[in-house]
């Protein structure tokens, strides 16, 4: 689904992704680990084309974002985000977040949207939230909301940028439960996480990246048990 040439990103003269080549199957969960700085972030953003890469091609479902004359608004909805920060929009309640753009960007009726953004709310255990809004809101409800609002748009593919990072530790369960269940109804997806107990359970692949480069990539157990380079073993003693 997802298909990553030769990819580089630099600001200014600091190149933050060097040559990353990597590959994500439909159905398929990948989780991105390592060192804060070693572009996690910047690469998921290339996947969206949030960032725009400096060379290189991604491709996602056969298009190529970098194609000038792709239309990216178009590949945008099939690839859902969750950040870190929620970023919900605060002067609409719950419901009118997850119903905005379904309505706005894919023309559904209000009938619609109202009726799928209740069963994803009901999914996300917050059916009794509808009409909330975001500022009354614990932060696990507010992350709840963001998956939901992301998957009202009816992704093919989902990316999460650390949503765990913000939350209070008695709330990071709730969402990462939400996200498990995501992983197992067989939702494409790639992770930013430093949750190794998530990464190890639910992933199929572990990419482990430092100072922009793809250093490791392989299959949890490998990964945990046994990595293959010192820079994945020393970043796995700090964090284990
Ligand atoms: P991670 O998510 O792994 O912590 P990032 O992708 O956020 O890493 O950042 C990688 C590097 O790129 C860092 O050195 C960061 O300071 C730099 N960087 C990220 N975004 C920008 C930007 N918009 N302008 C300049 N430098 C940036
Ligand atoms: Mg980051």
């Amino acid at each position: 689904m997802i298909n990553v040439e030769k990819l580089h990103k630099s600001f200014g003269d600091t190149e933050v992704l060097q040559d990353i080549n990597t590959s994500i199957e439909r159905g398929e969960v990948v989780t991105i680990i390592g060192p804060s700085g070693s572009g996690k972030s910047t690469f998921l953003r290339c996947l969206n084309l949030l960032e725009q890469p400096t060379s290189g091609q991604v491709f996602v479902n056969g298009e190529d974002l970098t194609n000038p004359h792709v239309n990216i608004l178009n590949i945008r909805q099939q690839i859902g985000m969750v950040f870190q920060h929620f970023h919900l929009f605060p002067h609409m309640n719950v419901l009118d977040n997850l119903t905005y753009a379904p309505m706005t960007v894919k023309g559904e009726s209000k009938a619609e949207a109202n009726r799928k953004a209740e069963q994803l709310l009901s999914k996300v255990g917050l059916s009794e939230k509808v009409k909330a809004y975001p500022n009354s809101l614990s932060g696990g409800q507010k992350q709840r909301v963001a998956i939901a609002r992301a998957l009202a748009m009816e992704p093919d593919l989902m990316l999460f940028d650390e949503p765990t990072s913000a939350l209070d530790p008695e709330m990071v369960k709730e969402v990462l439960d939400v996200i498990k269940d995501l992983a197992y109804s067989g939702m494409t997806m790639a992770v930013v996480t430093h949750e190794m107990g998530f990464a190890k359970e639910v992933a199929d692949r572990i990419i482990f990246m430092d100072e922009g480069k793809i250093v490791e990539e392989s299959d949890p157990k490998s990964f945990f048990e046994k990595p293959k380079t010192e820079r994945a073993q020393s970043f796995l003693d700090k964090v284990l």
